[in-house]
Parts: structure tokens; sequence; C-alpha cells
């Protein structure tokens, strides 16, 4: 019999500074077991998950359903590559470009790949559909806009955390402010324009929702000088805003879908792209592709992600307790909350920081508490439960959190 001690979060915490690398600042929270909103750390304490991943556990923690779907693949078949055809892919494609509406879908894995392979598509679209000269084509992006770590997508970022540094960076992108209709006319002015691509709203920068109209004036203004519309939902689709896809809100249906995270509930890396033929049919055999994109794993996990969106009908429950969540939120009374923003289940409170009371101190008072939430940029705090938490839970959370603001007083 082993006599081994049983390991603290400090353990877990130890070992991770010693052998991995330091590209993370975690909250001192060491957890190993989740179910729906709820995770436990190693010290068997209970939480609210109020950050989900980053919106990929949407349906949950372990889903039942999305974890049969695993088990069950994982014991049949894995992984093929698309060397071959495998017997699970083609029922996935059809499944999910008929629930999102698009003629094709190109298989990825991470958010970051998705992104790298509209941008591919957009260029491809660009020389081949649109006529731009080779290697002149352009595409406009936000600042603020976060769309994963490769070389080419912090090419884009204007945070210096995330871009500085590293470069030499890819050349190719008009960097235009967010929330700025004008500015984005005068850009889409360059006939080399291929592409708009845009958060529908702004998660990692901090859960920035931009007015009102502006992603269907944008849409149109594209579309009157033939520019792709596209749009990074890989943490604002999949029902976190209470709709769908966030674009749902204001009727714009982008050229080019990107989504990532919540199609797989959290359970292993699944991106995708879609678009139609147009767009699509321009990259052939050889030109693009993955060892694990699409593999049948994916294809059954993902689909049984998306059933359980419907299914749960997820978007409806994000817009009706994303109000209670605002609401209650609205009314705590404290000198550090400058603010209260977010559509559905995607929210932030922006903070007051003062020495000694910051975004962090907070997050930390929440975590003794148990509600987990990590804060972003330093002063806003992101509040992104699971979408299966029920309102009692919610309404349960909300306290906790009401009390850590109280000690701050
Ligand atoms: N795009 C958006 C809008 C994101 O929020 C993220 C991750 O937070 C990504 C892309 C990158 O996804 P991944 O971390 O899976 O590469």
């Amino acid at each position: 019999m082993s006599n081994a001690v049983k390991r603290t979060s400090q353990d877990y915490i130890d070992l991770e500074a010693e052998y991995g690398a330091h590209n993370y600042h975690p909250l001192p929270v060491v957890l190993e077991r989740g179910e729906g909103p709820l995770v436990w750390d190693v010290e068997g304490k209970q939480y609210f998950d109020f950050l989900s991943a980053y919106s990929a556990v949407n349906q949950g923690h372990c889903h039942p359903k999305i974890i049969k779907a695993l088990t069950d693949q994982a014991q049949k078949l894995t992984l093929t590559s698309r060397a071959f055809y495998n017997s699970t892919l083609g029922d996935y494609e059809k499944y999910i470009t008929e629930y999102f509406g698009y003629d094709k879908v190109l298989p990825m894995n991470t958010g970051a790949e998705a992104d790298e392979t509209a941008l591919k598509l957009c260029r491809r679209w660009g020389y081949d559909v649109k006529g731009i000269a080779e290697n002149q084509a352009k595409i406009i992006v936000c600042e603020g806009n976060f769309h994963g770590r490769t070389i080419t997508i912090i090419s884009m970022s204007t945070d210096p955390d995330s871009r500085g540094g590293f470069g030499p960076y890819t050349p190719g992108f008009v960097i235009v402010p967010y929330n700025d209709l004008g500015a984005l006319a005068k850009a889409l002015e360059d006939p080399n324009v291929a592409g708009f691509l845009v958060e529908p709203i702004q998660g990692e920068a901090g859960v920035y929702v931009p007015e009102d109209g502006y992603l269907k004036k944008a849409y149109e203004l594209c579309k009157a000088k033939n520019v792709l519309f596209i749009a990074d939902e890989v943490q604002t689709g999949i029902a976190r805003t209470g709709k769908l896809l966030a674009c749902d809100h204001e009727g714009v249906r982008p050229d080019i879908l990107i989504l990532g995270k919540a199609l797989s509930g959290g359970v292993i890396p699944v991106s995708a792209v879609l678009a139609d033929d147009e767009i699509m049919l321009t990259i052939k055999p050889g030109e693009h592709g993955s060892t694990f994109g699409g593999f049948p794993l994916a294809g059954k996990v993902a689909v049984a992600a998306l059933e359980v969106v419907r299914e749960e009908k997820l978007a409806e429950r994000a817009e009706y307790l994303g109000k209670i969540f605002r609401e209650e939120m609205s009314k705590i009374k404290s000198h550090m909350i400058e603010l209260v923003r977010g559509k559905g289940l995607l929210n932030a409170v922006v903070i007051h920081n003062k020495p000694g009371k910051t975004a962090w101190d907070v997050c930390i008072r929440m975590k003794e508490l148990g509600v987990l939430a990590k804060p972003t940029h330093g002063n806003i705090i992101r509040f992104a439960p699971p979408i299966v938490i029920t309102e009692e839970q919610l309404r349960e959370a909300i306290e906790l959190i009401k009390d850590a603001f109280k000690e701050f007083e």
C-alpha cells in the first residue's frame, strides 16, 4: 500500500512554478473536479466557476451527454488524419453547416488556428475572386482585438503584452478603432482591402460592447466595397451573449464565421470556420489543414455540444440570467465599481483600483467566498458562468460577490 501524503494546493502550485513556463499568472486555486457551473479544488472546497474557461464551458463542466459522446467514440476510433476519410466527419459537417446556415465548414482545433484559417481564406478570396494583385491584400482589424497568440495574430494586436518583443510582424493589416464606423469607412476606401475581422463584443479587451447598430452598419459598409465581413465568435458565439451568435442581435450573417471554445463544451479543442462555397472553395487540397482538424472525437463531441445548446435552450437562458446578473450587480453600492456592462452571460465589472484594493484583491476575496473570476487588464473583472447555472445558483453566487465587494468599503 502506498503511504503517499495527500498533496495540497500549494504543492501543485509549486510544481507548476518549477517545471512549467511562466506564461500565465493564475489565481491560487487548484481545481480537480467540475460539474455544471461548479468546480472543486484539491482540498474539496466548492466554487462557482464565473470564467467558464473563457466561455468554453458554456454547457457546464463535464456535461454527461458530451462526455458520453467523447467516451463512446474514444473506444472506437480517435484519429485518422485527413489522409483518409472517417465515419464521423461528414455527419458533423452536415450538422454544423445546417445549424449555422453555411455551405461549408473547415474544421480546426483552437481558436487561434480558426482565426488564421479565416485570414488565409480571406486573402485567397481577395486574390481569386475579388481580383486583388498578388501580395497586396489587406485585412482591417480593430484596436483592442484579441484573436489568439500566433505570430500573425499578434501582428494585428494593439496590446503591448501580447505583441511586444515578438517582432518582426506579419504585414497586411490595417488597424482601426473599435466601434468607429467613420474610421472603418475610411479604411474601406482602399481597393486592396479583402476583409474586415471583428469581435462582435471584445471579450479579452474587457467585454467591450459596441453601440447598437455598429455591426449591422459595418456589415453594410463592407458589402458596399465588396469586402468580406469576418466575425470572430470564438468567445461570443454559441449562446454566450443571449443569442446563438452575438451577430444575431443585429441580424448580421458574417461572410466568414469563426467558432471555437464552446463548440466542444470545453471537452477537447474544436474550432471551425464556416463560409459559403464562393469563399471556402478557393482553398484547394494541400493548401491548408491540420492533423487533428475534424478528427473523429471532435465530430462527435461538437454535435453533442451543439445539441445541448438547443435542447437546453442555452441562448434564452443566457439572455434571461444575464439581465438578472446586471440588475443585481448595478445595485451594489461600492466606490470601487465604475460600471457594469455586458450582454447575456458575458459581463464585466470595471473597478476603480486603489492601493491594496485592486480587481485582483476582489478576485482573491471572491475565491475565498467560493466564486472564481479573473481580472483582465488590471481593473476589469469578467463574469461569465456556465450558462447551465440555475437562477437559484446565480442568485447565491451574486450574494457572495456582493459580500466580497462589501469588504472593500
Ligand atoms: N478569438 C477570440 C475572440 C478569443 O477570445 C480567443 C481566446 O480567448 C481566441 C480567438 C483564441 O482562442 P484559443 O485560445 O483557443 O486559440
